[in-house]
């Protein structure tokens, strides 16, 4: 019989996979987060849904001194309707925001993203604010909330301040949310609009290969207001500007769509992976872009009992 697999110890596996040590903390409201923030400074991390961190911390991609826990705080937890804006919690889980009818409502690009982001077990811990804090390359809710142009409200010792999703991402893996600071809430401006979110992956749960989320408001027979969104496509702060002025102004056709689509595959930069060769991923922006577009203009319709 052939000698059984070692289970795995801290020695055997030469530190990976164990986190190094850390304080840890839970902070009871938002002001002792910030307060805790301050005491340990950079060297501490918030844990949300740790679907991330925590990972990070076992492979020692991370090693923050402190885990600062915000599980607690129920009042980053709410979806809600604040006069004509639609405000969600950072520490809004992934199935609440899949289950949320007033989300799905205004903004099925919302639930649309969900049911395809990881699985139950993931989407049941995992946060909206983890995701965006993440800004992995490849995450979904960045291109969605990018695509109905959210903003993202952070709160800091300096006070709260506003920031536009298109401008929350500095890198992959960066934002603008500073290291003594946390992202509260997403606001999406809730106005006459439709959506859709496509994605393409290997398999159920896994992340995208390719995806982009549309939004549009028409006037008449005129594309008011466009909003693309892009993910793992190395599109600038997963938008594709170049694209949506082409369309804005104009006629909602099916050969306007596809020629955004050209628009959006050459504005983006995706990278050679396993998930697919530079070339196959620029074919599936620009198909799925018109996709999505294609999508929402069909909701809109169908809301505006307009013949499709
Ligand atoms: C198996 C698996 C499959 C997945 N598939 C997908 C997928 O298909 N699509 C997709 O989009 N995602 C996917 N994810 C990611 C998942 O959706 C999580 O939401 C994501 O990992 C981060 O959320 P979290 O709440 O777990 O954040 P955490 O891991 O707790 O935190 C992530 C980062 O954000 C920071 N942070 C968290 N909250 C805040 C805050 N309020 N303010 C400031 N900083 C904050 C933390 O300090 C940390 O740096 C997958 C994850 C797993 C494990």
């Amino acid at each position: 019989m052939p000698p059984l697999p070692e289970w795995p110890t801290r020695a055997n596996l030469g530190g990976m996979q164990v986190p190094a040590q850390f304080q840890y903390e839970k902070a009871t409201s938002v002001e002792h987060a910030l307060e805790l923030l301050g005491r340990y400074g950079s060297e501490s991390r918030l844990v949300a849904g740790g679907h991330s961190l925590i990972p990070m911390m076992k492979l020692r991609l991370a090693q923050p001194e402190a885990l600062i826990d915000i599980n607690d705080l129920d009042e980053l937890a709410r979806i809600s309707v604040e006069e004509d804006t639609l405000v969600v919690g950072a520490m809004v889980r992934h199935a609440d925001l899949l289950d949320s009818a007033i989300a799905g409502e205004h903004f099925p690009i919302f639930h649309d993203a969900e049911r395809m982001i990881a699985d139950p077990v993931v989407r049941n811990r995992g946060t909206v604010g983890g995701s965006l804090c993440q800004a992995d390359p490849s995450e979904d809710l960045s291109a969605a909330f990018a695509a109905v142009r959210a903003e993202a409200v952070i709160q800091g010792p300096r006070g709260r301040r506003t920031t536009p999703v298109r401008e929350f991402f500095t890198g992959p893996y960066q934002t603008v949310v500073e290291p003594d600071e946390l992202l509260l809430q997403l606001r999406v401006p809730i106005r006459s609009s439709a959506s859709a979110y496509e994605k393409v992956e290997r398999r159920a749960g896994d992340w995208a290969v390719a995806a982009v989320g549309a939004a549009l408001r028409l006037e008449g027979d005129q594309l008011a207001e466009v909003g693309i969104g892009l993910t793992a496509l190395g599109a600038p702060q997963f938008h594709a500007p170049e694209a949506e002025q082409f369309l804005t102004g104009g006629p909602a056709t099916p050969e306007r769509f596809a020629e955004a689509g050209r628009i959006a595959a050459q504005h983006c930069n995706p990278l050679a992976d396993q998930r697919g060769p530079v070339d196959y991923k620029r074919h599936l922006a620009a198909t799925l872009t018109a996709r999505a577009l294609g999508k929402a203009l069909s909701r809109w319709r169908g809301r505006n009992h307009q013949e499709a």
